[in-house]
């Protein structure tokens, strides 16, 4: 007998039907009708989807039992129960991963902001005058001490400090930007595009590869608001290339009055080079060239939670503390207990480098990577005995984060050959897993790298590694 789509569409069991049995009555117990209703409801559509999507001879009639029902209702009931916004397994070996929520934070981080949010706190109250005070003083000394810069003020994200910044500094006049830093992030932060929002004016100056000191000095005129500097993060221009340093931008700023300003994204407190790793600029450098004010991300290279940090002078941070705009990008209580928890490390660069999940990632050692590696191979390979080769190989991994980019980190990766599956097949298993693992499929294999990964992962990679093996 051949069936056409009509023919299967009609044969999906009606949900008032399927409520009557037994087995669905039982679920009642566990849960409301309305909920009940919904994932019966749920599982018909994917089986209608199935049914779309597949030539009818595809189609198995088992799919339509009361039986096979009833089991993926049962599973989209659990689904339904879980958390939406979870735990994953981060296997890319990308460190500030910004889909997979960029910086963890260290564990005296978060017991610090379990402290605050548990209790009342001092957010807004002056304790030693009794009365009313401000958020921002949280943060505000460490930001200082640390970077020697005068006044500091934190916000949302980054986006929000850059466009606050312009707002209060360059609204109604003209922000001159060198063309080859007129950058797109990601996510869609464009630099243009932030400009406009913010009501500064773009004046573009230079070319694509090539910006010197003149095409600033002939820019600046009567309605130049301020010079800005941009960290281009996620790209590199590279060959034929000149672009200012930023000692030379804020001295013909100052020369004209005007207030320098540089948007450096990934802002880090570290020299790289100590650490051996290729050169990132920091804040202080910023700061020492003389930048008036200086925007960067907390989640990124600092390694905190998200927030936008903007140092620099007095004169300038005050007007863009008292900007309306900065109520509406209030930082919150809970990022800043995180952030001045975090900052902390920072008073001693190693225990910072020590400390920080994300520093600690960038700097694990070729050889600490492999031995990570060969230990995690060992337990896979013992604990799943079907369905899989295991085996060690070096790899790169990357920063992220509009950090380093060019800078491919030397790793090891446990690289999993599935022999019952394709590796896209395994892939989406991980992926769909629980907690889910986000893996990279290279080369007909799936690649784990364990820069990223933590040490409870390697439990919950074996049992999803298991439970992959029996189900396929
Ligand atoms: C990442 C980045 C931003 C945006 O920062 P968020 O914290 O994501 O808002 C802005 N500018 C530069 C140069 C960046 O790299």
């Amino acid at each position: 007998m051949s069936l056409n789509k009509k023919d299967l569409f009609k044969r999906i069991p009606k949900v008032d039907e399927l409520l009557k049995g037994e087995r669905f009555k039982r679920l009642l117990k566990a849960h409301t009708r309305h909920t009940l209703v919904e994932a019966v409801r749920t599982v018909l559509a994917e089986l209608r989807e199935k049914i779309d999507a597949l030539e009818p001879a595809a189609v198995s009639l088992d799919w339509f039992t009361p039986e096979a029902i009833f089991l993926h209702v049962e599973m989209e009931l659990s689904r339904r129960a879980a958390y939406h916004f979870r735990r994953v397994i981060n296997a890319t070996g990308v460190v500030i991963h910004t889909n997979l929520g960029r910086s963890l934070l260290a564990g005296p981080v978060l017991e610090h902001m379990v402290r605050v949010a548990e209790s009342y706190s001092n957010l807004e109250y002056d304790l030693t005058e009794g009365k009313r005070g401000i958020r921002y003083v949280h943060a505000k000394r460490l930001l200082c001490d640390l970077t020697g810069a005068e006044e500091a003020l934190v916000v949302n994200n980054n986006a929000g400090a850059v466009l606050i910044a312009l707002n209060s500094l360059a609204a109604g006049k003209e922000a001159v930007v060198s063309r080859g830093e007129l950058v797109e992030i990601g996510g869609s932060f464009r630099i243009p595009d932030v400009m406009a929002w913010s009501g500064a004016v773009l004046r573009e100056v230079g070319t694509t590869n090539k910006t010197h000191l003149f095409d600033y000095e002939r820019a600046i005129g009567e309605n130049t608001g301020l010079l800005l500097k941009v960290h281009t993060s996620n790209f590199r221009l590279i060959g034929f290339v000149e672009q200012v340093p930023g000692a030379a931008v804020s001295d013909l700023a100052h020369r004209n009055g005007l207030p320098a300003m540089e948007d450096l994204g990934s802002g880090n407190f570290i020299d790289f080079r100590t650490l051996g790793l290729p050169s990132e600029p920091t804040v202080q450098e910023a700061l020492k060239q003389g930048m008036d004010v200086v925007t960067f991300s907390g989640d990124k290279l600092l390694g905190g939670p998200q927030a936008g940090v903007i140092l620099g002078k007095k004169k300038y941070i005050e007007p863009i503390q008292k900007n309306p705009l900065n109520r509406a990008l209030r930082i919150d209580k809970l990022t800043l207990a995180g952030l001045e928890a975090t900052l902390r490390f920072y008073e001693d660069p190693v225990e910072a480098v020590r400390q920080i999940p994300t520093l600690r990632m960038i700097t694990q050692s070729p050889e600490n990577l492999k031995r990570k590696a060969r230990s995690l191979r060992r337990r896979l390979a013992r604990d799943v005995t079907e369905g899989f080769q295991f085996a060690v190989v070096p790899s790169t991994s990357r920063v992220g984060g509009g950090a380093l980019p060019e800078e491919a980190l030397p790793t090891y990766c446990v690289a999993v050959t599935p022999t019952k599956l394709s590796e896209t097949e395994l892939e989406k298993h991980l992926r769909e897993a629980d907690p889910p693992v986000i893996a990279r499929v290279e080369e007909g294999r799936v690649l784990l790298d364990v820069r990223t990964l933590l040490a409870k992962d390697s439990a919950d990679l074996i049992r999803v590694f298991s439970e992959i093996s029996h189900a396929s």
